[in-house]
This record gives structure tokens, sequence and C-alpha cells, in this order.
């Protein structure tokens, strides 16, 4: 991939959001440099990493306008209708369902992480005007300049651009380099994501978050009878389960399973993450910006950290369209301050909905018990959860007025003295 300008922008990363901010710029009009440390086949061609991503509203419509949804095969595209959440093995479930009716019925979308990797790739290479992928181009250390920035690889070789976009993982050296600190959360816990076939039962296109104790299991519905389990729990049971051969995984999984979806049979690998959220103190410097997990790094549960690399994508892409410096200062400000907005209120929300449904003792059980009641039977208040997890905009229902006719005032006869 080869671009034929000097870039505008250097991004760090081929990830999904580097190489979707790529494509971005270049709709915007800008050329860019991507320097990616990994070879070209690892991000040509990725290998399927058992992560299945929840896309919302707006993180789908993104991916259309950038036109990287149209290259997705739909079998790779599994609808997300409604989503049950439960508290240990209670039977009752506290459900969301799309807020307003739109012309699918959905909540979202499910696609393999590696497929969105893919069409980000080939988005970038249908570019390959404006983008420069550079493969095994790591970066060593970077210098930030009133007129421009600079990066200088493990090679020795330094490139300059007028903005540089760090878009290189939650545990973005790039953001360190450039002196912004992150909150980091680490869990303690880790994650095992996996593929399951249940055929004697059909998920109706739900999820189930099931919140146990002393773990957390997450079905995700695919395409056809198959779901991704998505298994959370303590780092060391986890290590000890990842010894477990499939027989014993599958037998466990069963059994916690409360036969929700019948009988279950492991159809692939089993991947494992640690669980580290990260939320950098600024997304903006001297012509440096973050995005991607890079600024915000989120915890699995409410599916929103890819998504919100697609939303700081559209808008940082957005702000610059048009710019004569893509470096100018006060653009990068309003990017900070416009996608803080909107990933700071969910960041937290999600890192105290896993506190509460993590904590084992008798007084916060019967608080995640309350809470979940509490959300069923305040509508608004889940109404307002809906519109957050689906990246659809949520207005408090305004109270009824009576229409003018009704009012005491316009019941008076008109032609009484
Ligand atoms: C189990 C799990 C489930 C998830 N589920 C969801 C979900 O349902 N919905 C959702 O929206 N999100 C979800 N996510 C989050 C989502 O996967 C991430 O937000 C997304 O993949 C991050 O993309 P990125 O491009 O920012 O970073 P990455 O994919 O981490 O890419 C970073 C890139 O930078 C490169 N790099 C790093 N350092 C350097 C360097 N020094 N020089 C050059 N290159 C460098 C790396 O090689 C890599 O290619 C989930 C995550 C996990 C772990």
């Amino acid at each position: 991939m080869q671009a034929e300008q000097q870039p505008q922008v250097l991004i760090i990363g081929a990830g999904p959001a580097g190489l979707s901010m790529a494509a971005a710029l270049a709709d915007a009009g800008f050329a860019s440099t991507v320097l990616e440390q990994a070879p070209l086949a690892q991000i040509a061609d990725p290998a399927e990493d058992g992560r299945e991503i929840a896309l919302t509203h707006r993180g789908m419509a993104v991916l259309q306008q950038l036109g990287a949804w149209q290259d997705l095969p739909p079998e790779q595209i599994s609808p997300l209708r409604r989503a049950h959440v439960f508290d240990g093995s209670e039977p009752r479930f506290l459900g969301f369902e799309p807020g307003e009716p739109d012309a699918a019925g959905q909540l979202g979308a499910l696609v393999p992480n590696h497929w969105l990797r893919r069409i980000a790739y080939q988005g970038a290479l249908r570019r390959a005007g404006l983008i420069q992928l550079r493969c095994e181009a790591r970066m060593r250390s970077l210098s930030l300049q009133a007129d421009a920035a600079s990066v200088t690889l493990e090679s020795g070789e330094t490139l300059r651009a007028p903005l540089l976009i760090a878009a290189d993982s939650r545990f973005s050296n790039a953001r360190r380099l450039a002196g912004i600190g992150a909150e980091m959360r680490d869990f303690g816990r880790g994650v095992i994501v996996c593929r399951m076939a249940h055929e004697e039962k059909d998920h109706e296109a739900t999820a189930l978050e099931c919140f146990h104790y002393g773990h957390t299991m997450a079905w995700l519905p695919l395409n056809g009878r198959q779901s991704s389990l998505v298994l959370t729990m303590d780092s060391q049971p986890l290590q000890e389960m990842l010894a477990w051969d499939e027989a014993r995984f599958t037998a466990w999984v069963q059994e916690q399973s409360l036969g929700q979806l019948g009988k279950l049979q492991l159809i692939g690998p089993r991947h494992h993450y640690p669980l580290v959220a990260t939320y950098a103190h600024r997304f903006a410097a001297q012509r440096f910006a973050l995005i991607g997990d890079a600024a915000v790094g989120m915890h699995p549960v409410t599916a929103h950290g890819y998504n919100f690399g697609l939303y700081g994508v559209q808008t940082l892409a957005g702000l610059l369209k048009g710019a004569a410096d893509p470096g100018d200062a006060a653009l990068l400000q309003r990017y900070a301050a416009e996608h803080r907005r909107a990933t700071w209120p969910i960041y937290q929300g999600t890192n105290a909905v896993v506190k509460l449904f993590t904590d084992e003792r008798p007084g916060a059980r019967l608080l995640r018990r309350g809470v979940l009641a509490l959300a069923g039977r305040l509508p608004p208040l889940k109404a307002a959860i809906s519109a957050q997890l689906t990246g659809k905009p949520w207005r408090p229902p305004l109270p009824k007025l009576p229409s003018l006719p009704d009012l005491p005032f316009f019941k008076r006869p008109l032609n009484r003295p």
C-alpha cells in the first residue's frame, strides 16, 4: 500500500481503530501513514481471536459511512434483538429491547473481531492513494513540537507530519511518551471466549448476561444455533480452567448454564484475555491525539470498546474535514472534549456495574438484586440504559401536555360576556 503524497497525519497502530481512522481521514482529504509493528500478513489476513464484537447502531452507521460494512459477508453479521440480565440463578431477568421501533428491530449486531479488522484493512487498501501502511515498523520514540510531530522507529528512521494519532492499544506506549497518564483499572480477572453449539434450543437472537456468584457468563447469539460464551472470573481459577481438556470444560459450562440453551458443544478454540480498563487523562496534546483503546479501553461487559473507537474516528475526522492544518490545537481540543462527553459516563457506569456484580458480600448481593428490580420497574431508566447500550439518541419522555382545547380557559363558551 503506497500513498502518493507526503503524509499529513502519522498513525501508530494498524488495529481496527487506526485503519478506520486512516480511511476516514482519506475521505476528508488527508493523506496518512500508518505505522504497525506486526507483519503485513497479520493485518491483511487476521486470525480468528474468539471476540464477537457487539456493535451499536452508531457504530454500524460509522462503518457504513466508511463503506466497510458493505464488505462484510452477511453470514458474519448476527442480529442482536434482545438482552436479558440475570442475577445468580434467579429465574427472573431484566430485559432490554430496542428502544424505538426500527426497520430491523435490533439492539445491535455481532461481528467477529477478525472480520472487523479485515474490513478495516480492505478499506485502507481501497484508499491506497492516500494511505501508506508500513508494517514491521515499530515506534520507539516520538517528539511533539509546535509545528509538527515526529516518530522514530526501531530502525532509526524518523518521520514527521503535522499531526500524530496514537491507536496503539490500551497499553499505549505513545500515550506515555506524549506525557499523558491514564486511569488503569486491573480487575484482577480474566475472560475466556469461545463458540458453543446448542442444537436443541434456539437463542432467538437474545444475549444472556448471567451474573452468577464467582463468575459471570454472557451468551452472545450468533447465526444458526451457536452462541459465543464470554466467561469472566478471577485470574487464578481461570488459569486452572484453561488447563482443562474440552470435555471437562464443556461439562462445567453445561452445569453452570442451568439448561438455558439446552445441550452445549464446544466448537472451536478457547481464547483468553486479561481484564484491564483504561481511560486516558487527556485525549489530545500538541499535534497529538489518542483514539481507540489507546484513548478508552473498556471492560467488555457493556460491549463498547470498539464502538467508542468508531465514535472517536467519526468525531475527529468530522472536525478535521476542511481544516488547513490537521494538527490545529483548537480542533484537537474540541475532539478531546466531545470524545470525553461521549465516553466518560459509560466508562464510569460500566466500571460501577462490574464492581457491584462482582462483589460477593451479602450486602452487595442484596443491592444487585435491588438494582435489577428497580431498573425493571422504571421504564425511563431502562430506556436510558438501552439508548446508551445501542448508541441511539435518547430524550427523557416529556409529560403529556393537554391540547389547547382541553384547557379550562378554552372550554368557556367564546361569546359569553
Ligand atoms: C473479550 C473481548 C470482548 C470484546 N467485546 C467487545 C464488544 O462486544 N464491543 C466492542 O465495541 N468492543 C469489544 N471489545 C473491545 C475491542 O476488541 C477493542 O476495543 C478493539 O479491538 C481495539 O482496537 P484498537 O485498534 O484500538 O487496538 P488494537 O486492536 O489493540 O490495535 C493496536 C495496534 O497497535 C499496534 N502497536 C502497538 N504498539 C505499537 C508500536 N509501538 N509501534 C507500532 N505499532 C504498535 C499493535 O500491533 C496493534 O496492531 C472486546 C474486547 C475483548 C478483549
